[in-house]
C-alpha cells in the first residue's frame, strides 16, 4: 500500500482533550495532506471516553493509535494536586516503557517524535535513538514567548512575580499585567511552579516548536518568536505557527446530542449563547447561581452545560467529565421550569464544535481554553469571556484587548484573586454581545477572523505553508 515508503512520525500527547486534540488535529494533517504515516501514542487514563470516541471516529491507514500499558499510580495521586502536577506525574510512570516502544516503531527509522509540553521527560529515550523531539505548544504564541522567557525571569527576580510593582515585559513583546499571569506561576515555592518551570526549561532543548495559532491572531507575539533575540542566552528552535488546529465536527451520536441540535434547528439564527466552561471547567456554587440568574435575567437564548459546583475551577478535569448529578439538583431552584422555554440545560457535556457550527449560535461564553477559543473564532462565533484556571486570564484578556473578538467578566479582583461575577454584571455583558453595539463589533472581528483561519490552512496560506515546508525538513531527515 505504499505505507512502507512513506516518511513516519510518532506523537504522545498527555491526558485532557485540550492537550490530545490539537496533537491529533496535527496527525491528520501530516497524513492526508503531507503523505507521512503516524504512530499516536495515547496515555490510558480514567477519563477516556470522549476521547477513545474522539480518537477511533475515524480510523485511517496511515494513523495508528498506539495505548501506551497502564501505568501503576498507587501512592502517586493525592485529590489536592493541581493540574502540571498532576499531568506531570502521570506522564512520567506512563513512558518508562518508552525506549522499548519507540524501538519497535522505529522501522521506517522515525523523522521525529512530536509532543506536548508536559511530556518532556522523554527526550533521554528520544536522545539514545537518535529520534528529533518537536514540541507542540497548545496554548496561544503569548504563553510561548513568556514560558521561553521564564527561564531568565526566574534567574533574573527576586520573590514572587505576581509582586512585582510592574507588569512583566518580554522584550519585543506586550506586558503581561501581574494579575493576568497563569496560576502556575504565581507561587514560585511549589511544586507546580517547578514543574511548569523544568518543562518549559526543556522546550528550547527540541528541535523545533509547533504552536497552535496564525499569523493574524498574534502578530505581536509571532512577530517577536521569529525576530527577537530576546531568549537571551537560551538558543531558541524554530517557532513553526501551524494553527488553528481544531477537531471537525463530530458525528452526533447519542440522544442527548441529537436533541440538543434539534432544539438550535428551531432557533433564529444567531440567536442562542453557548454557555460551557471546557472538558474540567468547574465553578463555585455562588458562581454557578449568579451566572444561571444573569442569564435568566438577560432573556436571551441559551445552551447551559453545567457540572456539579465545586471550589477547585478544574475540579473535572481527571475525571471522565461526566457527571451523575441532574444540574436541577444545583441550579437554583425554579430556574430549568422558568427558563425552559428559551433555554436548554446539558449536564456535563456537549458537541461543542457541532454547537458552534450551527447557524442558530450567535456567542459563546466560555473559560478561554484555548482549543475552545480557536474552535469560537474558526466558526465566527464571538466570546464572553469567564476565565477560571492555568493561563485562561492571560487569554481572556488578550481576546477582547488586543485580538478584539471577546468581551471579558471581571473575575480579578484587585490583588489579582478571583472575585465572583454578579447576576447583573452577567445580565448586562450578555445583553451587550447579544444585541448590543459591542456585540456588533466582536462578531464582525469573529467573521474577519473565520475567513482568515481558512485562508491560513488553505494552499498558499501562512499556517499550511509553514507545516509543508516542515514536512519537507522531515522528508529530508535520515
Ligand atoms: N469540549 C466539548 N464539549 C464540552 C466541553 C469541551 O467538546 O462540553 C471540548 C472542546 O470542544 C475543546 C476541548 O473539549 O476541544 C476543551 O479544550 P480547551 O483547551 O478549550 O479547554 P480545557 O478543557 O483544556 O480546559
Amino acid at each position: 500500500d505504499g505505507s512502507v515508503s512513506k516518511p513516519h512520525v510518532a506523537f504522545l500527547a498527555s491526558p485532557g482533550m485540550g492537550h490530545i486534540t490539537p496533537l491529533f488535529e496535527l496527525a491528520l494533517r501530516i497524513v492526508n495532506e503531507h503523505n507521512f504515516q503516524v504512530s499516536f501514542l495515547v496515555i490510558t487514563t480514567d477519563a477516556t471516553l470522549a476521547q477513545h470516541k474522539y480518537l477511533h471516529a475515524n480510523p485511517h491507514p496511515d494513523l495508528h493509535i498506539v495505548d501506551l500499558p497502564p501505568a501503576d499510580m498507587s501512592g502517586l495521586l493525592f485529590e489536592d494536586m493541581t493540574v502540571v502536577t498532576r499531568l506531570s506525574v502521570i506522564v512520567q510512570e506512563s513512558i518508562h516503557p518508552l525506549r522499548s516502544v519507540l524501538s519497535g516503531l522505529n522501522r521506517p527509522k522515525l523523522k521525529a517524535f512530536i509532543i506536548d509540553i508536559f511530556c518532556t521527560g522523554v527526550s533521554n529515550a528520544c536522545k539514545d535513538l537518535s529520534i528529533p523531539v518537536y514540541s507542540f505548544f497548545t496554548a496561544p504564541a503569548a504563553l510561548l514567548a513568556f514560558s521561553l522567557y521564564l527561564p531568565t525571569l526566574d534567574r533574573e527576580v527576586e520573590g514572587e512575580f505576581v509582586d512585582l510593582p510592574e507588569p512583566v515585559k518580554i522584550p519585543g513583546c506586550k506586558q503581561i499585567r501581574t494579575q493576568d499571569l497563569m496560576d502556575q506561576v504565581r507561587n514560585r515555592k511549589i511544586d507546580e511552579y517547578k514543574w511548569y518551570l523544568l518543562h518549559v526549561s526543556r522546550l528550547s532543548m527540541s528541535t523545533g516548536i509547533f504552536v497552535n495559532t496564525w499569523d493574524d491572531l498574534e502578530p505581536v507575539w509571532l512577530k517577536a518568536l521569529k525576530y527577537e533575540q530576546f531568549f537571551l542566552d537560551i538558543p531558541t528552535p524554530p517557532v513553526y505557527p501551524v494553527g488553528p488546529l481544531t477537531k471537525g465536527s463530530e458525528p452526533v451520536s447519542n440522544g442527548n446530542e441529537k436533541d440538543i441540535m434539534a432544539w438550535l434547528d428551531i432557533q433564529p439564527k444567531d440567536s442562542v449563547l453557548l454557555v460551557s466552561l471546557g472538558s474540567g471547567g468547574t465553578l463555585t456554587s455562588v458562581q454557578l447561581t449568579e451566572l444561571a440568574l444573569g442569564l435568566e435575567l438577560s432573556q436571551q437564548r441559551f445552551i447551559l452545560v453545567v457540572r456539579t459546583p465545586s471550589d477547585s475551577a478544574f475540579a473535572a478535569f481527571f475525571t471522565t467529565g461526566f457527571d451523575s448529578d441532574e444540574p436541577i439538583a444545583y441550579l437554583p431552584d425554579g430556574f430549568v421550569e422558568r427558563t425552559k422555554e428559551v433555554g436548554l440545560v446539558v449536564s456535563s457535556w456537549a458537541p461543542q464544535v457541532a454547537v458552534l457550527n450551527h447557524r442558530s449560535t450567535g456567542a459563546f461564553l466560555s473559560h478561554c481554553g484555548w482549543n475552545s477559543t480557536l474552535e469560537s473564532v474558526k466558526h465566527g462565533v464571538p466570546i464572553i469571556g469567564l476565565p477560571l484556571y492555568a493561563e485562561q486570564r492571560m487569554n481572556a484578556k488578550m481576546l477582547s484587548d488586543e485580538i478584539g473578538v471577546a468581551v471579558t467578566m471581571p473575575v480579578v479582583g484587585e490583588g489579582g484573586e478571583t472575585v465572583v461575577v454578579g447576576r447583573k454584571e452577567i445580565e448586562r455583558v450578555v445583553r451587550m454581545v447579544m444585541e448590543g453595539e459591542e456585540g456588533k463589533k466582536v462578531k464582525s472581528r469573529a467573521k474577519e477572523l473565520e475567513t482568515s483561519a481558512r485562508k491560513t490552512l488553505s494552499c498558499g496560506g501562512s499556517s499550511y505553508e509553514t507545516l509543508a515546508r516542515v514536512a519537507e525538513l522531515l522528508r529530508r531527515e535520515s
